[in-house]
Protein backbone atom coordinates (compact mmCIF):
# COMPACT_ATOMS: atom_id res chain seq x y z
CA UNK A 1 0.00 0.00 0.00
CA UNK A 2 1.19 3.69 -0.87
CA UNK A 3 0.51 6.83 1.01
CA UNK A 4 0.15 8.14 4.43
CA UNK A 5 1.60 6.22 7.16
CA UNK A 6 -0.58 5.86 10.21
CA UNK A 7 1.58 4.62 12.67
CA UNK A 8 -0.98 3.12 15.17
CA UNK A 9 -3.54 0.65 14.21
CA UNK A 10 -7.39 2.54 14.07
CA UNK A 11 -10.37 0.51 15.21
CA UNK A 12 -13.12 0.33 12.78
CA UNK A 13 -16.12 -0.55 13.72
CA UNK A 14 -18.82 -1.31 10.67
CA UNK A 15 -22.56 -1.20 10.72
CA UNK A 16 -26.10 -1.33 9.34
CA UNK A 17 -28.33 -0.52 6.70
CA UNK A 18 -28.01 2.75 4.62
CA UNK A 19 -24.85 3.90 6.81
CA UNK A 20 -23.12 0.62 6.19
CA UNK A 21 -23.64 1.06 2.64
CA UNK A 22 -22.16 4.58 3.20
CA UNK A 23 -19.51 3.24 5.24
CA UNK A 24 -17.92 1.33 2.45
CA UNK A 25 -18.06 4.22 -0.20
CA UNK A 26 -15.93 6.51 2.09
CA UNK A 27 -13.21 3.92 2.89
CA UNK A 28 -13.13 3.12 -1.22
CA UNK A 29 -12.92 6.78 -1.79
CA UNK A 30 -11.86 9.23 1.16
CA UNK A 31 -9.50 6.87 3.33
CA UNK A 32 -8.08 3.72 1.64
CA UNK A 33 -6.60 5.39 -1.79
CA UNK A 34 -4.50 7.72 0.58
CA UNK A 35 -3.35 6.28 3.81
CA UNK A 36 -1.26 3.26 4.69
CA UNK A 37 -3.27 2.55 7.57
CA UNK A 38 -3.79 -0.40 9.67
CA UNK A 39 -7.44 -1.35 10.50
CA UNK A 40 -8.58 -3.28 13.27
CA UNK A 41 -11.75 -4.34 11.55
CA UNK A 42 -15.23 -5.38 13.78
CA UNK A 43 -18.22 -5.90 11.90
CA UNK A 44 -20.85 -4.37 14.55
CA UNK A 45 -24.04 -5.56 11.84
CA UNK A 46 -26.43 -7.06 13.60
CA UNK A 47 -26.07 -10.60 11.72
CA UNK A 48 -22.58 -11.02 13.04
CA UNK A 49 -23.60 -9.64 16.76
CA UNK A 50 -26.44 -12.63 16.93
CA UNK A 51 -23.72 -14.81 15.51
CA UNK A 52 -21.31 -14.61 17.63
CA UNK A 53 -23.87 -13.45 20.47
CA UNK A 54 -23.02 -10.23 20.70
CA UNK A 55 -19.15 -11.04 21.72
CA UNK A 56 -18.01 -8.70 18.59
CA UNK A 57 -19.00 -5.97 20.44
CA UNK A 58 -16.80 -6.17 23.78
CA UNK A 59 -14.16 -7.44 21.63
CA UNK A 60 -14.58 -3.77 19.20
CA UNK A 61 -14.29 -2.23 22.54
CA UNK A 62 -11.62 -4.24 23.90
CA UNK A 63 -9.56 -3.26 20.78
CA UNK A 64 -10.62 0.48 21.17
CA UNK A 65 -8.90 0.31 24.95
CA UNK A 66 -5.99 -1.56 23.72
CA UNK A 67 -5.22 0.97 20.54
CA UNK A 68 -7.17 4.47 21.75
CA UNK A 69 -9.50 5.27 18.72
CA UNK A 70 -12.11 4.14 16.79
CA UNK A 71 -14.57 4.99 14.41
CA UNK A 72 -18.11 3.59 14.41
CA UNK A 73 -20.69 3.36 12.03
CA UNK A 74 -24.23 3.32 13.18
CA UNK A 75 -25.88 0.36 14.00
CA UNK A 76 -29.56 -1.02 14.63
CA UNK A 77 -30.44 -1.73 18.54
CA UNK A 78 -32.92 -4.30 18.23
CA UNK A 79 -36.53 -4.05 19.19
CA UNK A 80 -39.11 -6.66 18.98
CA UNK A 81 -39.73 -5.77 14.73
CA UNK A 82 -35.92 -6.22 14.41
CA UNK A 83 -35.89 -9.45 16.02
CA UNK A 84 -38.61 -10.71 13.49
CA UNK A 85 -36.87 -8.88 10.71
CA UNK A 86 -33.77 -10.36 11.07
CA UNK A 87 -34.61 -13.31 12.70
CA UNK A 88 -32.35 -12.78 15.89
CA UNK A 89 -31.86 -14.67 19.30
CA UNK A 90 -33.11 -11.80 21.02
CA UNK A 91 -33.27 -8.35 21.56
CA UNK A 92 -29.44 -7.75 21.55
CA UNK A 93 -28.41 -4.44 23.85
CA UNK A 94 -27.57 -1.14 22.00
CA UNK A 95 -23.69 -1.37 20.62
CA UNK A 96 -23.45 2.23 21.59
CA UNK A 97 -24.48 1.51 25.28
CA UNK A 98 -22.15 -1.37 26.13
CA UNK A 99 -19.26 0.29 24.28
CA UNK A 100 -19.96 3.59 26.49
CA UNK A 101 -20.24 1.14 29.92
CA UNK A 102 -16.50 -0.96 28.73
CA UNK A 103 -15.19 2.75 28.17
CA UNK A 104 -16.82 4.11 31.48
CA UNK A 105 -17.10 7.31 28.93
CA UNK A 106 -19.46 10.13 27.49
CA UNK A 107 -20.93 11.21 24.71
CA UNK A 108 -20.16 14.47 22.85
CA UNK A 109 -22.10 15.37 19.85
CA UNK A 110 -21.29 18.54 18.06
CA UNK A 111 -22.57 20.01 14.87
CA UNK A 112 -20.32 20.41 11.46
CA UNK A 113 -20.84 24.39 10.21
CA UNK A 114 -21.08 25.76 7.33
CA UNK A 115 -21.17 29.17 5.65
CA UNK A 116 -24.34 28.65 3.77
CA UNK A 117 -26.04 27.14 6.41
CA UNK A 118 -27.14 29.40 9.66
CA UNK A 119 -28.26 28.00 12.86
CA UNK A 120 -31.66 29.10 13.56
CA UNK A 121 -30.72 30.98 16.77
CA UNK A 122 -28.75 33.86 14.89
CA UNK A 123 -26.13 34.34 18.01
CA UNK A 124 -24.58 31.20 17.69
CA UNK A 125 -21.40 31.10 15.37
CA UNK A 126 -19.51 28.24 16.55
CA UNK A 127 -20.45 25.14 17.60
CA UNK A 128 -22.65 24.26 21.16
CA UNK A 129 -21.43 20.75 22.47
CA UNK A 130 -23.71 18.88 24.80
CA UNK A 131 -22.36 16.69 27.35
CA UNK A 132 -24.80 14.32 28.49
CA UNK A 133 -23.90 12.13 31.51
CA UNK A 134 -25.20 8.61 30.93
CA UNK A 135 -25.33 7.07 33.79
CA UNK A 136 -28.49 6.88 36.33
CA UNK A 137 -31.30 9.09 37.83
CA UNK A 138 -34.38 8.15 35.73
CA UNK A 139 -33.31 6.57 33.46
CA UNK A 140 -31.86 3.82 36.15
CA UNK A 141 -35.19 4.84 38.41
CA UNK A 142 -37.70 2.66 40.07
CA UNK A 143 -41.16 3.61 40.30
CA UNK A 144 -44.45 2.54 42.24
CA UNK A 145 -48.24 3.73 41.50
CA UNK A 146 -50.00 4.79 44.68
CA UNK A 147 -53.61 3.47 45.01
CA UNK A 148 -54.26 3.46 48.60
CA UNK A 149 -53.47 5.77 51.36
CA UNK A 150 -50.28 4.73 52.70
CA UNK A 151 -46.96 6.20 53.90
CA UNK A 152 -43.80 5.72 51.50
CA UNK A 153 -40.18 5.75 52.92
CA UNK A 154 -37.07 5.86 51.92
CA UNK A 155 -34.67 3.32 53.49
CA UNK A 156 -31.37 2.53 53.38
CA UNK A 157 -30.10 -0.65 55.68
CA UNK A 158 -26.27 -1.14 55.92
CA UNK A 159 -24.94 -4.40 55.69
CA UNK A 160 -24.87 -4.59 59.37
CA UNK A 161 -28.72 -3.69 58.98
CA UNK A 162 -29.01 -0.81 60.45
CA UNK A 163 -31.40 1.50 58.80
CA UNK A 164 -31.83 4.56 58.13
CA UNK A 165 -35.24 6.19 57.18
CA UNK A 166 -36.66 9.28 55.04
CA UNK A 167 -40.59 10.06 54.66
CA UNK A 168 -41.20 10.67 51.14
CA UNK A 169 -45.08 11.25 51.78
CA UNK A 170 -47.91 10.22 53.90
CA UNK A 171 -50.50 9.25 50.92
CA UNK A 172 -54.28 10.21 52.02
CA UNK A 173 -55.11 10.07 48.01
CA UNK A 174 -53.93 7.99 44.96
CA UNK A 175 -50.17 9.16 43.90
CA UNK A 176 -47.08 8.09 42.22
CA UNK A 177 -43.37 8.10 43.32
CA UNK A 178 -40.05 7.04 42.31
CA UNK A 179 -36.67 6.90 43.54
CA UNK A 180 -33.23 7.46 41.49
CA UNK A 181 -29.67 7.21 42.30
CA UNK A 182 -26.27 7.95 41.08
CA UNK A 183 -22.78 7.08 41.39
CA UNK A 184 -19.74 9.19 42.90
CA UNK A 185 -17.52 7.32 40.28
CA UNK A 186 -19.62 7.75 37.09
CA UNK A 187 -20.04 11.28 37.93
CA UNK A 188 -16.11 11.91 38.35
CA UNK A 189 -15.51 10.35 35.03
CA UNK A 190 -17.93 12.66 33.57
CA UNK A 191 -16.26 15.31 35.03
CA UNK A 192 -12.72 14.47 33.96
CA UNK A 193 -14.22 13.24 30.35
CA UNK A 194 -15.75 16.54 30.07
CA UNK A 195 -12.35 18.61 31.27
CA UNK A 196 -10.24 16.31 28.69
CA UNK A 197 -12.76 17.47 25.73
CA UNK A 198 -13.00 20.79 26.41
CA UNK A 199 -8.94 20.61 26.38
CA UNK A 200 -8.82 19.32 23.81
CA UNK A 201 -11.55 21.55 21.70
CA UNK A 202 -10.58 24.38 23.24
CA UNK A 203 -13.96 25.03 24.30
CA UNK A 204 -15.53 27.06 27.54
CA UNK A 205 -16.68 24.51 30.01
CA UNK A 206 -20.37 25.08 31.42
CA UNK A 207 -22.03 22.96 34.02
CA UNK A 208 -25.68 23.12 35.12
CA UNK A 209 -27.55 21.41 37.85
CA UNK A 210 -30.52 22.86 40.06
CA UNK A 211 -28.37 22.66 43.09
CA UNK A 212 -31.09 25.10 44.73
CA UNK A 213 -33.77 23.20 44.51
CA UNK A 214 -32.21 19.43 44.91
CA UNK A 215 -29.44 20.60 47.65
CA UNK A 216 -28.29 17.18 48.22
CA UNK A 217 -29.12 15.25 44.94
CA UNK A 218 -27.84 17.73 41.94
CA UNK A 219 -25.54 19.75 45.24
CA UNK A 220 -23.26 16.31 45.09
CA UNK A 221 -23.44 16.43 41.25
CA UNK A 222 -21.73 20.30 41.59
CA UNK A 223 -19.76 19.18 43.95
CA UNK A 224 -18.01 16.52 42.47
CA UNK A 225 -17.70 18.39 39.38
CA UNK A 226 -16.44 20.88 40.74
CA UNK A 227 -13.63 19.15 42.42
CA UNK A 228 -12.38 17.65 39.23
CA UNK A 229 -12.28 20.92 37.46
CA UNK A 230 -9.92 22.52 40.40
CA UNK A 231 -7.55 19.81 40.29
CA UNK A 232 -7.56 20.44 36.50
CA UNK A 233 -7.42 23.84 36.90
CA UNK A 234 -3.17 24.03 36.04
CA UNK A 235 -4.28 22.36 32.77
CA UNK A 236 -7.37 24.35 32.13
CA UNK A 237 -5.63 27.75 32.66
CA UNK A 238 -3.15 26.23 30.35
CA UNK A 239 -5.42 25.86 27.33
CA UNK A 240 -7.36 29.06 28.15
CA UNK A 241 -10.62 27.38 29.20
CA UNK A 242 -12.73 29.10 31.46
CA UNK A 243 -15.05 26.75 34.13
CA UNK A 244 -18.66 28.07 34.54
CA UNK A 245 -21.46 26.46 36.96
CA UNK A 246 -25.02 27.82 36.19
CA UNK A 247 -28.08 26.65 37.03
CA UNK A 248 -29.91 24.77 34.64
CA UNK A 249 -32.59 27.21 33.75
CA UNK A 250 -30.03 29.98 34.06
CA UNK A 251 -28.23 27.89 31.44
CA UNK A 252 -30.62 27.78 29.20
CA UNK A 253 -31.68 31.35 28.74
CA UNK A 254 -28.16 32.19 28.61
CA UNK A 255 -27.11 29.64 25.60
CA UNK A 256 -29.57 31.53 23.18
CA UNK A 257 -27.55 34.67 23.65
CA UNK A 258 -23.69 33.09 23.37
CA UNK A 259 -21.59 32.86 19.83
CA UNK A 260 -21.23 29.37 20.82
CA UNK A 261 -17.90 27.42 21.31
CA UNK A 262 -19.44 25.65 24.45
CA UNK A 263 -19.11 22.49 26.29
CA UNK A 264 -22.18 22.51 28.18
CA UNK A 265 -22.25 19.57 30.48
CA UNK A 266 -25.50 18.18 31.68
CA UNK A 267 -27.59 15.53 33.51
CA UNK A 268 -28.55 12.94 31.71
CA UNK A 269 -32.33 14.00 31.01
CA UNK A 270 -31.11 17.40 30.13
CA UNK A 271 -28.78 15.72 27.95
CA UNK A 272 -31.78 14.35 26.56
CA UNK A 273 -34.10 16.99 26.29
CA UNK A 274 -31.19 19.52 24.93
CA UNK A 275 -29.10 17.69 22.80
CA UNK A 276 -32.47 17.72 20.53
CA UNK A 277 -32.69 21.05 21.01
CA UNK A 278 -29.32 21.96 19.60
CA UNK A 279 -29.32 19.77 17.30
CA UNK A 280 -32.65 21.11 15.63
CA UNK A 281 -31.42 24.51 16.14
CA UNK A 282 -27.76 23.94 13.86
CA UNK A 283 -30.05 21.73 11.20
CA UNK A 284 -29.61 18.53 10.17
CA UNK A 285 -29.14 14.95 11.79
CA UNK A 286 -26.74 14.57 9.24
CA UNK A 287 -24.39 17.11 9.93
CA UNK A 288 -23.94 16.24 13.71
CA UNK A 289 -21.05 14.14 14.93
CA UNK A 290 -20.10 12.07 18.55
CA UNK A 291 -17.52 11.32 19.91
CA UNK A 292 -17.12 8.78 23.34
CA UNK A 293 -14.46 9.85 25.57
CA UNK A 294 -13.76 7.85 28.78
CA UNK A 295 -12.35 9.49 31.25
CA UNK A 296 -8.57 8.01 30.91
CA UNK A 297 -8.59 9.77 26.99
CA UNK A 298 -9.51 6.75 25.18
CA UNK A 299 -12.15 7.97 21.91
CA UNK A 300 -14.56 6.53 19.81
CA UNK A 301 -16.16 9.02 16.88
CA UNK A 302 -19.64 8.10 15.09
CA UNK A 303 -22.00 10.11 12.98
CA UNK A 304 -24.88 11.42 16.02
CA UNK A 305 -27.82 10.13 13.59
CA UNK A 306 -29.08 6.32 13.17
CA UNK A 307 -29.12 4.08 10.31
CA UNK A 308 -31.31 5.72 8.18
CA UNK A 309 -33.86 3.28 7.63
CA UNK A 310 -36.04 4.57 5.06
CA UNK A 311 -33.39 5.20 2.57
CA UNK A 312 -32.12 1.87 3.29
CA UNK A 313 -35.12 0.41 1.92
CA UNK A 314 -35.18 2.86 -1.09
CA UNK A 315 -31.23 1.35 -1.86
CA UNK A 316 -32.68 -1.87 -1.59
CA UNK A 317 -35.40 -1.34 -4.30
CA UNK A 318 -32.58 0.00 -6.51
CA UNK A 319 -33.34 3.69 -6.06
CA UNK A 320 -31.01 6.14 -6.05
CA UNK A 321 -30.71 7.98 -2.73
CA UNK A 322 -29.56 11.20 -1.54
CA UNK A 323 -28.13 10.55 2.13
CA UNK A 324 -25.99 12.87 3.78
CA UNK A 325 -22.70 11.18 4.48
CA UNK A 326 -21.03 14.14 5.70
CA UNK A 327 -21.24 12.63 9.80
CA UNK A 328 -20.28 9.26 9.18
CA UNK A 329 -17.10 10.95 6.97
CA UNK A 330 -16.42 13.58 10.46
CA UNK A 331 -16.33 10.39 11.98
CA UNK A 332 -13.52 9.15 9.99
CA UNK A 333 -11.34 12.68 9.85
CA UNK A 334 -12.06 12.66 13.82
CA UNK A 335 -10.65 9.77 14.37
CA UNK A 336 -7.55 9.95 11.76
CA UNK A 337 -7.14 13.76 13.51
CA UNK A 338 -7.00 12.12 17.28
CA UNK A 339 -4.95 9.29 15.73
CA UNK A 340 -2.43 11.78 14.10
CA UNK A 341 -2.59 13.89 17.13
CA UNK A 342 -1.58 10.93 19.70
CA UNK A 343 0.91 9.55 17.10
CA UNK A 344 2.84 12.99 16.99
CA UNK A 345 1.85 12.51 12.81
CA UNK A 346 1.06 16.09 11.65
CA UNK A 347 0.85 14.36 7.98
CA UNK A 348 -2.21 12.29 9.43
CA UNK A 349 -3.22 15.24 11.39
CA UNK A 350 -3.36 17.33 8.22
CA UNK A 351 -5.11 14.41 6.18
CA UNK A 352 -8.28 14.51 8.23
CA UNK A 353 -7.97 18.28 7.91
CA UNK A 354 -7.94 17.90 4.63
CA UNK A 355 -10.56 15.62 3.59
CA UNK A 356 -12.71 18.08 5.73
CA UNK A 357 -12.21 20.95 4.36
CA UNK A 358 -13.12 19.23 0.84
CA UNK A 359 -16.25 18.24 2.34
CA UNK A 360 -17.14 21.77 3.43
CA UNK A 361 -16.00 23.31 0.35
CA UNK A 362 -18.06 20.80 -1.65
CA UNK A 363 -21.75 22.31 0.73
CA UNK A 364 -20.45 25.93 0.16
CA UNK A 365 -20.59 25.35 -3.60
CA UNK A 366 -23.69 24.19 -3.48
CA UNK A 367 -22.80 20.82 -3.78
CA UNK A 368 -25.17 18.97 -1.20
CA UNK A 369 -27.80 15.93 -0.47
CA UNK A 370 -31.46 16.52 -0.08
CA UNK A 371 -31.83 17.17 3.31
CA UNK A 372 -29.68 20.19 2.98
CA UNK A 373 -31.64 21.89 0.41
CA UNK A 374 -34.03 23.84 2.73
CA UNK A 375 -31.50 24.82 5.15
CA UNK A 376 -29.67 25.91 2.78
CA UNK A 377 -29.42 30.64 1.75
CA UNK A 378 -28.65 30.80 -1.49
CA UNK A 379 -30.66 27.74 -2.60
CA UNK A 380 -28.63 25.11 -4.47
CA UNK A 381 -29.56 24.54 -8.40
CA UNK A 382 -30.45 20.74 -6.87
CA UNK A 383 -29.17 17.88 -5.24
CA UNK A 384 -26.46 14.95 -5.74
CA UNK A 385 -26.75 11.30 -4.75
CA UNK A 386 -25.35 10.10 -1.71
CA UNK A 387 -22.43 8.62 -3.74
CA UNK A 388 -22.65 11.97 -6.04
CA UNK A 389 -21.53 13.67 -2.97
CA UNK A 390 -18.41 11.28 -1.85
CA UNK A 391 -16.93 11.48 -5.32
CA UNK A 392 -17.39 15.01 -5.78
CA UNK A 393 -15.36 15.52 -1.58
CA UNK A 394 -13.04 12.77 -3.64
CA UNK A 395 -12.19 14.55 -6.82
CA UNK A 396 -10.80 17.31 -4.28
CA UNK A 397 -8.51 15.32 -2.92
CA UNK A 398 -6.21 14.67 -5.72
P1 LIG B 1 -32.12 7.82 11.80
O1 LIG B 1 -31.22 6.90 11.13
O2 LIG B 1 -31.50 8.78 12.75
O3 LIG B 1 -32.98 8.61 10.72
C1 LIG B 1 -34.20 9.26 10.98
C2 LIG B 1 -34.54 10.20 9.84
O4 LIG B 1 -33.69 11.34 9.93
C3 LIG B 1 -34.26 9.62 8.46
O5 LIG B 1 -35.32 8.85 8.02
C4 LIG B 1 -34.00 10.86 7.66
O6 LIG B 1 -35.21 11.55 7.37
C5 LIG B 1 -33.25 11.72 8.64
N1 LIG B 1 -31.79 11.47 8.58
C6 LIG B 1 -30.99 10.94 9.57
N2 LIG B 1 -29.73 10.89 9.15
C7 LIG B 1 -29.71 11.37 7.89
C8 LIG B 1 -28.68 11.54 6.94
N3 LIG B 1 -27.42 11.20 7.18
N4 LIG B 1 -29.01 12.06 5.73
C9 LIG B 1 -30.28 12.40 5.45
N5 LIG B 1 -31.29 12.27 6.32
C10 LIG B 1 -31.02 11.75 7.54
O7 LIG B 1 -33.22 7.01 12.61
P2 LIG B 1 -34.13 5.78 12.14
O8 LIG B 1 -34.06 5.57 10.66
O9 LIG B 1 -35.41 5.99 12.79
O10 LIG B 1 -33.42 4.59 12.88
C11 LIG B 1 -32.79 3.56 12.20
C12 LIG B 1 -31.96 2.73 13.16
O11 LIG B 1 -30.91 3.54 13.68
C13 LIG B 1 -32.70 2.21 14.36
O12 LIG B 1 -32.68 0.80 14.31
C14 LIG B 1 -31.93 2.71 15.56
O13 LIG B 1 -31.74 1.69 16.51
C15 LIG B 1 -30.60 3.10 14.98
N6 LIG B 1 -29.88 4.19 15.66
C16 LIG B 1 -28.53 4.03 15.80
C17 LIG B 1 -27.77 5.04 16.34
C18 LIG B 1 -26.30 4.81 16.45
O14 LIG B 1 -25.79 3.77 16.13
N7 LIG B 1 -25.57 5.79 16.90
C19 LIG B 1 -28.36 6.23 16.73
C20 LIG B 1 -29.74 6.40 16.55
C21 LIG B 1 -30.48 5.37 16.00
P3 LIG B 1 -36.08 11.34 6.04
O15 LIG B 1 -36.54 9.92 6.09
O16 LIG B 1 -37.20 12.33 6.25
O17 LIG B 1 -35.23 11.64 4.87
MG1 LIG C 1 -33.62 12.13 23.16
Amino acid sequence: MTGIKVRTPLVEMDGDEMTRVIWAMIKEKLILPFLDIDLKYYDLGLRRRDETNDAVTMDAADAVKAYGVGVKCATITPDAGRVEEYGLKKAWPSPNGTIRSALDGTVFRKPIMVGNISPSVRSWKKPIIIGRHAYGDIYAGVEMNIDRPGKVELVYTTPEGQESRLLVHEFKNPGVVMAIHNLEKSIRSFAMSCITYAIDERVTLWFSMKDTISKKYHGYFKEIFGREVAAAKADLDKAGISYRYLLIDDAAAQIMKQEGGILWAVSNYDGDVFSDVIAAGFGSLGMMTSVLVSPDGLYEFEAAHGTVRRHYYEHLKGNPTSTNPVASIFAWTGALKKRGELDGSDEVRAFGEKVEKAVIGCIEAGIVTKDLVPLMDPKPAGFVTTEGFISAAAARLV
